[in-house]
C-alpha cells in the first residue's frame, strides 16, 4: 500500500529528495504523499526511504490504499517506463 504522512510531521523536508519517485511535497502544513506515486519503495530500495531519514517517526501505512507487492511493483514500472 502507498504511505501517507500523519499529523507529527514538522515539514522538516527530509524526507522530498530520498523518494525515488518524487512522491512526495510540501503541503500546508503537512507534507503529502501522492497515493499514485508511492510503492513503498519498491522496485528501487529494500525499505521506505523516507521512514529511514523520518526525524518525527510520522510516515505510516495509508491504510485507504491497499496494494499487493506485484500492484506497487507494476506502479513503479509505469511510473518509470
Ligand atoms: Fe517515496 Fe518510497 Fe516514501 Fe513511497 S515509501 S513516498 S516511494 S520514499
Amino acid at each position: 500500500m502507498a504511505l501517507m504522512i500523519n499529523d507529527d510531521c514538522t515539514a522538516c523536508d527530509a524526507c522530498v529528495e530520498p523518494c525515488p519517485n518524487q512522491a512526495i511535497t510540501a503541503g500546508s502544513p503537512i507534507y503529502v504523499i501522492d497515493p499514485a506515486k508511492c510503492t513503498e519503495c519498491v522496485g528501487a530500495h529494500d525499505e521506505p526511504q523516507c521512514i529511514d531519514v523520518c526525524p518525527a517517526d510520522c510516515i505510516v501505512p495509508d491504510p485507504m490504499h491497499e496494494e499487493s507487492p506485484e500492484q506497487l511493483k507494476a506502479k513503479y514500472e509505469s511510473l518509470h517506463g
